[in-house]
């Protein structure tokens, strides 16, 4: 495509998406599709002579939006807030046009140095101390698994990544909630832990991981002979947002020399609100952290940023240097390649710098506030109203509920449970997501899309009274 034709496509795609964003609240927000209607209508084989551009953006429109589910429909309660603030989103292009690579500092010395900048900002607005350097990682899977791979070196002193996991005669174990994300689980198993060494702590009433429980596996690992390294802590998790105690967890890491890790992907956005930082209190005694702001902050995804405390030992474990990447100046700079898995960079750091300067700091706190207040007073509304029932504490933006007719209990509540959610969703008029919470089906309405105001939260609450039937 020439540069002319380009321009011209581009400010039709820029316009396309401006008036979906616009528009979006007319959509259903669950996709009406049937499994494989989308690839139904589209040729099997690719065409062998060339088509003209708007024909791929008719397509677009007419084939691709329909099987969409729409993340950015004002009436969006399910998983997670995934923001994409346009101004992110022009980031994003920016980063996919200016098309260059961050192979090492060098190879473009204004992706490593921004990234340097932005990763300090957010580290500034969220309040941690200096201490704390970030790099860009696509995912908290990812962020989370680079973790594991530094504790278990360090516990080790290296011996894993000179011997492989045949130089160990006795197993590394890894403590975390019953409620962390699964991704901590994958980590483990990638990292080469085993299923077997991930010990699942119990949690209390407010689902946050036991500490007293804690400490008893990690006395019976110690005298089985097995080797404690690692804790995976959560700040919000995915089903509640229950904050796990981070100041008790340091102090406990920091007696048994293990890794501590906080997995703040969702609710590290709110850090940048002073009023939201007592959640993890004690953050600093972690030795690394990951918070997605291509969740409720507003980058576009995927921006995921790791903070480690020393990234000395983060490059020991994922440095290779062959000759071709080596450069004079070297010991002056950051060479991002070794601060995680792909040795490939994208100019992620561009997204994230786009929304902070559009929105400023004042900005992103008035939305993430507003989404708190819509979160309190949808909570007022359910904790008011006869048989229904809100199971767990609101500390963020996620609200689980669960309506319980009298009489109902048991399987019959799960299967009255699943019948209303379905019915809200495949209505298109709003998203939830069915999950279980101590064995039994609940509905969590996660608040907080770009578009989400009091008025959509109402139409939601209304929209849920009347799809119990
Ligand atoms: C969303 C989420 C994850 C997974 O995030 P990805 O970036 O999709 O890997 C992990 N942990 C928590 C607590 C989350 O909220």
């Amino acid at each position: 495509m020439h540069a002319e034709e380009f321009r011209r496509q581009g400010h039709a795609l820029i316009d396309f998406i401006a008036d979906y964003r616009a528009t979006i609240e007319e959509r259903p927000v669950r996709a009406q599709v049937e499994p494989g209607a989308i690839k139904a209508a589209l040729p099997a084989s690719p065409p062998m002579e060339p088509e003209p551009f708007g024909a791929v953006l008719a397509d677009v429109e007419r084939v691709l939006v329909p099987g969409l589910t729409l993340w950015s429909h004002p009436r969006f309660f399910g998983f997670f807030p995934s923001n994409g603030e346009l101004s992110s989103v022009l980031g994003d292009y920016l980063s996919t046009g200016l098309g260059v690579l961050g192979l090492s500092w060098q190879a473009s010395p204004a992706l490593s140095e921004l990234e340097e900048v932005v990763t300090d900002w957010l580290r500034q607005m969220t309040g941690l101390s200096s201490a704390w350097k970030g790099v860009i990682q696509d995912t908290a899977s990812t962020s989370t698994l680079l973790a594991l791979l530094c504790a278990r070196e360090r516990t080790t002193n290296f011996r894993v990544a000179r011997g492989g996991l045949q130089a160990e005669e006795r197993p590394l174990v890894v403590y975390v909630s019953e409620h962390a994300h699964s991704s901590v689980d994958k980590a483990a198993l990638l990292a080469g832990f085993g299923r077997a060494n991930v010990r699942s702590i119990e949690v209390d009433e407010r689902f946050a991981l036991r500490a007293d429980v804690l400490e008893r596996a990690i006395a019976d690992d110690r005298a089985a002979g097995r080797v404690p390294c690692a804790i995976v802590a959560t700040t919000g998790t995915t089903t509640t947002t229950a904050l796990d105690p981070i100041e008790s967890l340091a102090s406990i890491a920091k007696r048994e020399g293990l890794w501590l890790h906080v997995d703040a992907a969702m609710a590290g956005s709110a850090m940048i609100l002073p009023e939201c930082r007592w959640m993890w209190a004690g953050i600093e005694g972690a030795d690394s952290i990951v918070v997605n702001p291509h969740k409720w902050l507003g980058a576009a995804f995927d921006c995921s940023v790791y903070y480690v405390k020393d990234p000395e030992h983060l490059v020991r474990v994922m440095s290779t240097n062959p000759s071709y990447l080596q450069s004079s100046v070297d010991a002056r700079v950051t060479n991002y390649r070794d601060w995680g898995i792909p040795l490939g960079r994208r100019f992620r750091a561009l997204k994230l710098w786009c929304l902070i300067r559009e929105q400023g700091v004042s900005g992103l706190q008035a939305r993430l506030r507003r989404d708190l207040e819509n979160a309190k007073w949808f909570e007022e509304q359910i904790a008011r109203s006869p048989h229904w029932r809100v199971l767990a504490p609101v500390a963020l933006q996620t609200v689980c509920v669960r309506h319980e007719p009298p009489g109902i209990t048991g399987d019959a509540l799960d299967r009255h449970t699943q019948a209303w959610a379905e019915r809200l969703n495949a209505s298109g008029f709003a998203y939830v997501t069915p999950a279980q919470l101590d064995g039994r089906w609940m509905v969590r309405v996660s608040i907080g899309a770009l578009a989400t105001e009091r008025l959509h939260v109402a139409e939601l609450w209304t929209a849920m009274r009347n799809a119990i039937g």
